[in-house]
């Protein structure tokens, strides 16, 4: 029997070649694929130094609210170390944790100490940091769940966890159109589905089970530009102007909703412990 590996619930039922737990939402994969995401030369240094920029700098505006005197900042899936050298910049001691073993040593290259274990096996001290980043990396780890928990473990009490995850939510439903065919004339796969696909309450169920408290969920903006090069023949501009229309879309869609319905492409997580 599987069980969900964001929340444990045992039952989880399947949905179209994937698993989805009756318990918390999460829609994943029957046997975890420990294939790391492969871009095409180049796309790299664009994902995630370039395009996701404005989301770590946003980051770092609220964790700097909460830490006006910094501490110790833990970055899970820090990559190439683009967040870890804008944290740095501002006055936080970074480490990181990367399993991609050539994305850690450019990291290590620019500096920083990064565990290449998955963050509940890398044996990092308890109770030691102020706060923990975690940039669409729940959706790729084989035990999400039993990664949060150890967060919550690493972080003093008080401590912040700040995560971007894709919305499983807008990604199901939007691979329902493709599979219509309605993007195939442009050449455009806009879904990302991953091993673990989180909606808003497999996020918050997890992090509750892991302990955290003032769990807050919004909509994420999306990255700058089309550094997936999902949108095919639409082209970067026009992939980006609907990107930043559709998010202003899904804003208004949680508005009138009172909070409830998560209409976005990304997510945006903070708890406390
Ligand atoms: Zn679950």
């Amino acid at each position: 029997m599987t069980c969900c590996p964001a929340c444990g619930g045992p039952d989880p039922a399947p949905r179209g070649g994937l698993l989805e737990c009756g318990d918390c939402g999460l829609v994943f994969t029957p046997v975890f694929s420990v294939s790391p995401a492969v871009y095409a030369p180049g796309l790299e240094e664009g994902i995630y130094d370039g395009a996701k920029a404005a989301l770590f700098s946003e980051a770092l505006d609220i964790l700097g609210a909460a830490f006006p005197r910094r501490g110790r900042l833990l970055d899970i899936g820090c990559a190439s170390g683009g967040l870890m050298k804008s944290a740095a910049a501002r006055g936080w001691e970074v480490s990181g944790v990367e399993l991609d073993a050539a994305l850690a040593d450019k990291a290590e290259a620019a500096g920083f100490e990064v565990s290449r274990r998955p963050v509940e096996e890398a044996g990092l001290p308890p109770g030691t940091y102020d706060a923990a980043t975690v940039f669409e990396v729940f959706s790729q780890m084989e035990k999400p769940g039993a990664a949060s928990a150890e967060i919550f473990r690493l972080l003093k009490p008080g401590g912040r966890i700040y995560a971007r995850e894709f919305n499983a939510g807008f990604h199901l439903a939007l691979r329902r159109i493709e599979m219509s065919g309605l993007f195939r004339p442009f050449g455009a796969y806009p879904s990302v589905l991953h091993d673990r696909n989180f909606r808003a309450a497999a996020l918050r169920i997890m992090l509750e089970r892991a302990g955290f408290r003032n769990i807050r969920i919004r909509n994420s903006r999306p990255t700058a530009g089309d550094p997936y090069r999902t949108g095919g023949r639409l082209g970067g501009l026009l992939t980006a102007a609907i990107k930043v229309l559709y998010y202003y879309m899904a804003q208004a869609v949680w508005l009138a909703s009172f909070g409830r319905i998560y209409a976005g492409s990304a997510l945006i997580v903070t708890a406390e412990k």
